[in-house]
């Protein structure tokens, strides 16, 4: 099959890995610059920093082989067993950070970055999807891993109806922090990870502690609750704001640069019971983190679910 996946996040980079391994002849894309999605790393005055997922854990043994094999392949490696408490359950972070991952998945795939596909429609049994450089790509099936909403305005144009609870599936909004510092001297305590210390902060990650970035860099992520009440504030305000709050994590240290990043669809309220859906009696199938997990476990699981799905098809 002539397979279009929309979005190169984990979940589409996973299917589009395993519907290639099984023949199919897979294009996938993006709107944004580069593969990834909330799978992001950045660099900035000579600091390398994650500001989307921070790290991840391995709970099924699907997931597991491909940790294994990640491993292996030099791409993560193990961060710590737990933070405050040692727990016992490896964390895993990119070696290079975490949307080194993601180039990893996508190397050797059609993926089509700058490409917003904006409205699909069947065409007898062909799908048409079209993207903003105002051309039609013809598939056979096609995978849609954006977040709900968006997923949902594609189904709409096609006039494909979404089940209503699913289109009530609403997301959590971050805001982030980025900050790199002039020296160690900060206060986020070993192995460099504090998480929910309060209702501020979701997280606050310490990217030098965690192997992917030479130069004192943190990340902090902010609480769904303080993040809400500020993101649509004005952006110069914002950032003063985080920067005031953040400073009792910063110790002696001094900001070199900093950053505010926003993450309008940071984390699915609530997951669809099963890990994708595929729309009645059509080759197109859904899947992404609201389907089976918030994390990038989810996600992954969710891109090999619609792979299954649509192999099943085939
Ligand atoms: C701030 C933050 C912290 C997190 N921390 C953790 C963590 O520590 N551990 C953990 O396990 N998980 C964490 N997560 C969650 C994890 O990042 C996600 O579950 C996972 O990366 C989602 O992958 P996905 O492929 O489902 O979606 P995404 O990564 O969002 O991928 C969807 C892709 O679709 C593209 N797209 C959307 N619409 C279109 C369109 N119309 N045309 C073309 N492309 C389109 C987007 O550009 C995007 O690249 C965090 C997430 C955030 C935001």
């Amino acid at each position: 099959m002539r397979i279009v996946v929309v979005g190169a996040g984990l979940s589409g980079l996973m299917a589009a890995r395993s519907l290639v391994s099984s023949g199919h002849d897979v294009t996938v894309m993006d709107k944004g610059r580069s593969p990834g999605g909330r799978l992001a790393t950045r660099r900035m005055a000579g600091a390398r920093l994650d500001h989307g997922a921070q790290f991840f854990t391995v709970r099924s043994a699907e997931f597991r082989a491909h940790v294994d094999a990640w491993i292996a392949d030099g791409v993560v490696h193990e961060w710590c067993r737990g933070f405050t408490a040692q727990d016992g359950h490896p964390r895993y972070v990119g070696t290079d950070g975490m949307n080194a991952i993601a180039k990893h998945l996508a190397a050797g795939l059609d993926v089509r970055c700058d490409h917003l596909v904006f409205a699909i429609r069947r065409d007898g049994d062909d799908w048409q999807v079209q993207t903003d450089d105002a051309v039609d790509h013809q598939a056979d099936a096609v995978i849609l891993t954006a977040p709900v909403p968006q997923s949902f305005s594609l189904l709409f144009g096609a006039g494909i109806e979404m089940p209503a609870e699913m289109r009530g599936t609403d997301y959590d909004r971050t805001l982030g922090l980025l900050a790199v510092l002039d020296s160690d001297d900060h206060s986020v305590p070993a192995p460099g990870g504090v998480q929910n210390p309060d209702d501020t902060f979701q997280f606050i990650g310490d990217n030098k502690a965690k192997g992917i970035s030479e130069v004192p860099a943190l990340t902090f992520h902010f609480s769904p609750a303080f993040s809400e009440a500020r993101f649509d504030a004005d952006p110069a305000e914002v950032h003063a704001e985080l920067l005031e709050t953040v400073s009792p994590w910063l110790g002696r240290a001094g900001v070199v640069e900093s950053q505010v990043k926003k993450w309008r669809f940071a984390t699915p309220r609530r997951a669809w019971p099963e890990p994708c859906w595929m729309a009645p009696g059509l080759p197109l199938v859904l899947a992404g983190d609201a389907f089976a997990g918030p994390k990038v476990e989810g996600a992954a699981l969710s891109g090999l679910a619609a792979a299954t799905a649509l192999n099943s098809m085939a």
